[in-house]
């Protein structure tokens, strides 16, 4: 409980900071990015694709951050998970068929709508199903499981990746803690930050050559 507390307020400082530098950062880069595809289209020189590449991976960063910096939920409405979890799958589709994950959905027939910002949500189920997705390289199933308690609503994700080893699941979800070569470290502190916003809860078990199960809990207004 003491690290929960440490966190969030780890979490609040660098959302704060994030805002600020993520908003500086922004505009000249979308300067930079203009100005380096012109000279790429003017010039046939490999160094502007290397660039433009480097400026691509900058912009990815500071989107995350920027993502960070405002869960400061502005759209709250019921909505049913279910639509958003639809909605993501086909976003993420291909990306699953290309790995041979097979995504399979089990939920519960009257799912209850959630007060929730959708955006935000998404990013919270594109950022966990597209964790299971990489974490299958050599494919196998992710399954979408629904349960729900007159108060809460428990949705989780379980795959049949490579797992995750026991030292690193308290690493999880700081900032820049990553083991891919192209990964920032950055999704699952969003995850965090905003299911937090949300006064939801997320954990994460797993076992190293099993796979991982990331756990998400919603309260369910009562009207
Ligand atoms: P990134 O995906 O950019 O590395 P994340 O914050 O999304 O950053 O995840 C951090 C790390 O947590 C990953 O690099 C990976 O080692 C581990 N991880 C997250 N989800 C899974 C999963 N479903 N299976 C195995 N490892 C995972
Ligand atoms: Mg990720």
């Amino acid at each position: 409980n003491e690290e929960l507390l440490e966190r969030t307020e780890k979490l609040s400082t660098i959302g704060q900071l994030a805002a600020g530098v993520a908003h500086e950062i922004r505009n000249p880069l979308t300067a930079l990015k203009g100005f380096t595809q012109l000279l790429k289209s003017k010039y046939s020189d490999p160094y502007f694709t290397i660039m433009l590449e480097e400026l691509n991976r900058i912009n990815l960063i500071v989107n995350e951050f920027m993502l960070l910096s405002k869960p400061s939920i502005s759209d709250m409405k019921p909505n049913h998970i279910k639509i958003l979890i639809d909605n993501v799958i086909i976003l993420l589709q291909a990306q699953a068929i290309s790995n041979s994950v097979l995504i399979v959905n089990e939920f519960t027939e009257n799912m209850p709508p959630i007060s929730c910002d959708p955006n935000q949500l998404k990013q919270v189920f594109i950022n966990i199903i597209r964790n299971a997705i990489e974490a299958m390289p050599n494919g196998g199933n992710l399954t979408i499981h629904s349960e729900e308690t007159p108060e809460k609503l428990f949705i989780r994700f379980i795959d049949q990746g490579n797992g995750i080893p026991k030292e690193q699941l308290a690493k999880l979800g700081q900032p820049f803690f990553t083991t891919k070569e192209k990964g920032t470290g950055l999704g699952l502190m969003v995850c965090y930050n905003i299911i937090e916003a949300h006064k939801g809860t997320m954990f994460i078990e797993s076992e190293q050559g099993r796979g991982t199960t990331v756990n998400t809990i919603f309260p369910i207004q009562i009207s």
